[in-house]
Formats: C-alpha cells, structure tokens, sequence
C-alpha cells in the first residue's frame, strides 16, 4: 500500500522540438495530479532519441515550465547520463531470454509483415528473427542487430486513472518490440520503464497517443521486477481540423506565447478551462488550481484549439 506522502510524479519533455499548448496541458495536469496529493515530482529528459534532439530544446524546456509555473523536487535528470541503467536492464533481458537479436531492416519488416500498418509504430513485426537466442548475437560479429523483446499473445488489464479499466494485447500493438535499436541506442519504450523504476514514480500522466505502449510497458516492468506505477492517459490538443497539434497550426510553441506577451496565468486558465476545472477562461495560477483538480471533469474528446481561443488570451 502506497501512503498519500509516497506520492512522486514527473515531467518528461523531449527535447526533439519547442514545447507547445498540447504538451503544456498535459504537463499542467501531471503536475496537478502529484501536487493536490501531497507528491513530489522528478523532471527527466528524455534525450536518447539522438538524431532527433534539437540543441538548446532542452534548456527551453525547463523555462518553458518555469514559466507556467510548474515545479519539481529532482532533476533535470537527463536519460543520456543514465546509460548504464538501460545496458544493466538489457543485461537482465537477455539472461531470461526475453530478447533477442534482430538482424531486420525497417524494409525487411514492411515488406515481412502482412498486417496493416499501425500509426505512429510502423508495421507489426513478423517474428523473422524470433528463433534466436540471445547468445546468437556474439556470432553475428559487424552486422548491425536491434533487440526485440518476445510478446506472447495474451492481454494485459490495467486501471487507468483517468480512462478506467482497459485492456489491450501487446502482440496487437507492434509485436515482438525494440527495446534496443541498432543504432546502439536503448529505445523508449526500455529507458522510461528502467527510469520511472529506478526513480520511484507512482503515477504517470501523460498523452493517450502512448495508451498503445503501456501493456508494452507492463511487460518490461514484469520482466525486471518491478511494480508499474499508477497509469492515467489524457486526450491531446488538437488544432481545428482535429489533427493533433503541429506547425500547420499556426505558432502555438510556449516560447512564442511567451515572447508576445502571453501571460502564463491567462494560458492555466484557458487550460484549465478545457480541463473542466473553471466555468470560463480566467487568469489562475497552477498552484491555485490545485484544490480544483480532478480527472474526471476533462472532456473525453481532444481540446480543439482555435485561433480564436488563443486571442482570448492574448495571443495575437
Ligand atoms: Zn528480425
């Protein structure tokens, strides 16, 4: 049993791009979550994603949330200086034969797999390399190979905090699934189970564009032995085509609220609007917030975000 002061939440930005509105109402809500409980929260970022990561994202991050008003007690934490976590975790896998080496190109898995492709993960992999065993690997010598971790056919069942009681089979979602690449790098799914662990978060709140990795997520808690914590997966923002929010959008990145004058009070407010949490949009400051906080009042459809919405405050 988990004491209400045993409460520890984080914020996990990717330092891939500028933060924007979306990701604001969803750190707000986390945020909300771990403070009106009494908990405490990590700041990690999740900077493993090389190719990717944009010079300086990170540091904007951080004042992105200052800005809003969001604190932490620990971190920034950053996933690149924890490494050696991720290889130990590896390790673990490996010796319970719950991964191995995969020589298959991204090509090779399209052309294998005859499932249709999923969004956001690429198509479902045909198990070409599940006859290995994780020892294979030291004869495949210079040949780049990923880790897959094997997916038995079975549904996993979890209380959502927000979405209730749901169930989803990971061998629906991707498949036997990297959890590192080989590019020799961990891969997401692997780092933020070893660093939610490690760090002790209880809850995570975040997007439901990542509902689909959670049983994923399930399995690697069960495989290093370790409890998961408690889920909760809230709908996106999205612009006024319902397509999630991106530059198409217009300019909604916190950094260029900020620049116009936005005040950070008038952006809680509006989000806490969309959360259910005041009647109309008003200047709040997150920490008055708190004692208003609940799951349940947020819509279960994404918050469109107009134009007009973002005049409302300022933004212009
Ligand atoms: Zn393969």
């Amino acid at each position: 049993m988990i004491s209400w002061k045993s409460i520890r939440g984080r914020l996990a930005p990717s330092p891939t791009g500028a933060q924007h509105v979306g990701n604001a109402r969803t750190y707000l809500i986390a945020w909300l979550s771990a403070r009106s409980q009494g908990g405490r929260l990590v700041l990690r970022m999740e900077d493993i994603d090389s190719p990717r990561i944009k010079p300086g994202a990170a540091q904007q991050a951080v004042e992105d949330l200052v800005w809003l008003g969001l604190d932490w007690d620990d971190g920034p934490v950053a996933q690149t200086e924890r490494l050696v976590l991720y290889e130990q975790a590896l390790a673990t896998l490996a010796g319970q034969e719950l991964v191995y080496p995969c020589t298959c190109t991204r090509t090779d898995v399209e052309r294998a797999a005859s499932a249709p492709h999923q969004e956001h993960e690429g198509p479902t992999y045909p198990g070409t390399c599940a006859h290995r065993r994780a020892a294979d690997a030291a004869a495949l010598g210079d040949q780049p190979f990923a880790w897959r971790f094997r997916v038995h056919d079975q549904p996993i069942t979890f209380l959502d905090g927000y979405r209730g009681t749901t169930t989803l089979n990971p061998r629906n979602q991707a498949g036997d699934f990297v959890v590192w690449k080989s590019a020799g790098t961990p891969a997401y799914q692997l780092a933020v189970v070893v660093d939610d662990a490690l760090m002790g978060v209880t809850e995570v709140v975040r997007g439901d564009d990542l509902l689909p990795s959670t049983p994923r997520q399930y399995l690697l808690y069960r495989a290093l032995g370790h409890l998961p914590p408690k889920f909760a997966h809230v709908p996106l923002v999205v612009g006024p085509d319902g397509r999630r929010l991106a530059k198409r959008h217009g300019d909604t990145r916190l950094a260029s609220l900020r620049a116009a004058g936005v005040k950070p009070e008038a952006l809680i407010g509006l989000l806490a609007w969309s959360c259910g949490w005041l009647e109309r949009v008003q200047s709040i400051t997150a920490k008055e917030l708190a004692p208003r906080f609940r799951l349940d009042t947020i819509p279960p459809q994404p918050f469109v975000l107009t134009p007009q919405l973002l005049d409302a405050i300022g933004y212009r």
